[in-house]
């Protein structure tokens, strides 16, 4: 049977619970899952991609099936030479909802055999943001409660 091989790609600026919940639900879903960061060189970051890099492989590395990279590409060239067919997003809300209908379009559009897998975030995460969490360290708030591995 063919392996059923996703990505999960996202600025991950910073990688939170909220995120790592979506990574570890979707294990039952496929056989290998991709988590990559969209590197794109006009876009400042706030946390250091090899930094978040290096904790995302300590976080996963206990799971064979769990991959972790940057890529630099359209995400839907990138799941073509992975040989992915799923992309997975999460959803919290209706924002998130008008933003990934169009990415998915799109995706599939570009790539046609690409499906676009949505997981509905746990409720205890829901509230948990990138956005929140950089403004909130910016001004030397503690996020640590927010992120799955030691800051
Ligand atoms: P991007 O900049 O590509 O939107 P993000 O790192 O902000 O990347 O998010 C990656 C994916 O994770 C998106 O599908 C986003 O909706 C989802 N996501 C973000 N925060 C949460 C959360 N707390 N719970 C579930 N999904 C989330």
């Amino acid at each position: 049977m063919k392996k059923r091989i996703a990505l999960f790609p996202g600025s991950f600026d910073p990688f939170t619970k909220g995120h790592e919940d979506i990574v570890l639900r979707s294990l039952n879903l496929f056989d290998e899952l991709h988590v990559v960061i969209g590197h794109n060189t006009y876009k400042k970051r706030h946390f250091d991609i090899q930094w978040m890099i290096g904790r995302l492989k300590t976080l996963f590395e206990k799971y064979e099936n769990i991959k972790v990279d940057t890529y630099n590409e359209l995400t839907a060239e990138y799941a073509k030479k992975k040989n992915a067919g799923y992309i997975l997003r999460g959803l919290r809300n209706t924002t998130d909802f008008e933003f990934e209908n169009s990415i998915a379009q799109i995706n599939n559009d570009l790539c046609p055999n690409l499906e676009t897998i949505f997981l509905i975030t746990s409720p205890k995460f829901a509230y948990i943001s990138s956005t929140v969490i950089r403004e909130v360290h910016s001004y030397g708030g503690d996020i640590s409660k927010y992120l799955p591995y030691k800051i």
